[in-house]
């Protein structure tokens, strides 16, 4: 049941058909760790604290950078020098007292995987790091925890769902891991703020439609041209001779 000052917060959501006192119910019963506080991870993490996700755990070893607010929204001039994941959960507790919130001070990684996947029912990528997605895509599909992976670079975004314990593709069926791929990020290419603000909502509407039992996109590549202003959709077949899932 709902509390009546729950009903009141999330009344706007509540009122939706598609999501009601029972999808709500959901939202607060769930536990999501966002992997990345970056310009992906702090407008996914707005969204999903201030939806009533019951459980966030936010994780990122970065301290907050002038160069970094341009475009991470959570973060001003002040929190210059501090690690963004503490940050991160003092803002968002301060968004929603309602929720509980974790901020990890680490780079994601093998322990931290272990440890944290089989208590959660859902990990969000936010980061920009080709290695640390791999890493999430194993670990994701090991646990049986579905996977929203997010990126964007210059004028140019995509989004993936991975729930390979569902028979769909995974990120290494699409791009097989090898030694020669190079690094692409916000460093290199740049970036707008606002492609992160698209991606990361995209994001954050899967995660909310997943957690409530609406239908969610499987095997699917979205990307989005800035340039243009367009959606892309690609198929995937998952890969019999995948080293992750086949
Ligand atoms: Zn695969």
């Amino acid at each position: 049941m709902l509390t009546s000052q729950e009903q009141l917060r999330y009344g706007r959501q509540i009122m939706l058909k598609d999501i009601g006192e029972s999808g709500q119910l959901k939202l607060q019963s769930a536990s999501i760790l966002i992997v990345g506080m970056g310009g992906l991870g702090c407008p996914v993490s707005l969204y999903l604290a201030s939806a009533g996700i019951g459980k966030l755990i936010v994780c990122d070893g970065d301290v907050v950078e002038s160069t970094n607010l341009q475009r991470q929204v959570l973060f001003n001039e002040n929190d210059i020098g501090n690690n963004k994941a503490e940050v991160a959960q003092e803002k968002l507790s301060q968004q929603n007292s309602f929720i509980d919130i974790e901020g990890i001070d680490e780079m994601f990684n093998d322990e931290l995987a272990e440890e944290l996947l089989p208590e959660v029912d859902l990990v969000i990528d936010c980061t920009d790091n080709l290695a640390t997605r791999y890493l999430m895509n194993r670990y994701c599909h090991q646990f049986q925890v579905p996977l929203i992976i997010g990126a964007a670079t210059s004028l140019s975004g995509q989004t993936m769902l991975i729930r390979t314990h569902e028979g769909h593709a995974c990120y290494q069926c699409l791009f097989p891991e090898s030694d020669q791929q190079v690094e692409e990020n916000c460093q290199t290419l740049g970036i707008l703020g606002p492609i992160l603000a698209i991606v990361a909502g995209m994001q954050a509407l899967t995660a909310i439609k997943l957690l409530t039992g609406n239908p969610v996109n499987d095997s699917q590549l979205q990307l989005f041209d800035g340039l243009s202003q367009t959606w892309q959709t690609i198929g995937l077949q998952r890969q019999a001779n995948c080293q992750v899932c086949g």
